[in-house]
């Protein structure tokens, strides 16, 4: 079996509170993860340290085979790990096709770019971005600046800059936060079609988005797993529901 995360004893601490406290957890290669757990319980620290945004105080990371215990971020997306998103992260004063472009520039290999082909490089960075563009369906000009698009476009765009550097793992930080039903529908197909074959660990409080999305869940409390499981097992552990689910309904 290929694994392309796996985690052995994480812990994370700010100061004396330990918000990862030992986090074993091992997911193969195109395996999509939810992260399911109360507020603060440590899903998206559990995400910047898979992402290398914050070092590690105590484990093991491995990712794609390799340890990247003490790696930059930089070194884990040229392994294939897509930047996760806490929230709205788009260059508003640039166009929509300038924001996917600075995906397409940041997929491993465009660093090394060679000024004797710019010409060449740039339109096949063009034409990569556009792509991007379409299989998102934002119905707007390329050239619209990215400030004018809805809220539920914006996280769209999102995912196309985040799709374009061709990630093979992809780190979601509930990326419907905040959306309308509508909206929620749309990112939902979107994720449904474009993730498919990718390893995926999305933090996603809605049930509906997780059933649709995710083959396994996981569920910390206080940054620890507390529940491992597909979604139909998850939802039937008492644990979890006197633990989170039934605080996740009243939100
Ligand atoms: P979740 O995403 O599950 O809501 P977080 O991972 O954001 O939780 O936070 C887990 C805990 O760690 C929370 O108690 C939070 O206050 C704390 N925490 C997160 N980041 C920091 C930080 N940079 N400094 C200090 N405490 C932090
Ligand atoms: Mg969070």
């Amino acid at each position: 079996m290929n694994y392309a995360i796996e985690l052995n004893g994480v812990v994370k601490r700010f100061g004396d509170f330990g918000a990862v406290n030992g986090v074993d957890l091992v997911i193969p290669v195109g395996q999509r993860c939810a992260l399911l757990g109360p507020n603060g319980a440590g899903k998206t620290t559990l995400l910047n340290l898979i992402s290398g945004r914050l070092s590690l105080s105590g484990g093991k990371i491995v990712i794609a085979g390799h340890d990247v215990s003490r790696s930059s971020a930089r070194q884990r997306a040229q392994l294939g790990v897509g930047r996760s998103f806490q929230k709205t992260n788009i260059f508003p004063q640039l166009s929509l096709l300038e924001n996917v472009r600075l995906g397409v520039q940041n997929r491993a290999g465009w660093s090394n770019w060679n000024p004797l082909k710019a010409a060449a490089s740039n339109r096949a960075c063009n034409e990569s971005a556009e792509r991007w563009l379409r299989r998102v369906n934002i119905r707007r000009p390329k050239d619209a600046q990215a400030s004018e698009l809805s809220y539920g476009e914006q996280r769209q765009l999102e995912l196309a800059i985040t799709l374009a550097t061709q990630p093979q793992i992809v780190l979601l930080d509930e990326p419907t936060a905040g959306m309308s039903h509508a909206e929620t529908a749309v990112i939902l197909d979107l994720m449904a079609e474009l993730l498919e074959g990718l390893t995926v660990v999305i933090v996603e409080h809605d049930l509906s988005v997780v059933d649709r999305i995710a083959h396994r869940v996981v569920v910390l409390e206080r940054g620890s797993i507390i529940c491992d499981g597909t979604p139909a097992e998850v939802k039937a552990d008492t644990r979890v529901q006197s633990a989170y689910l039934k605080g996740a309904h009243r939100a």
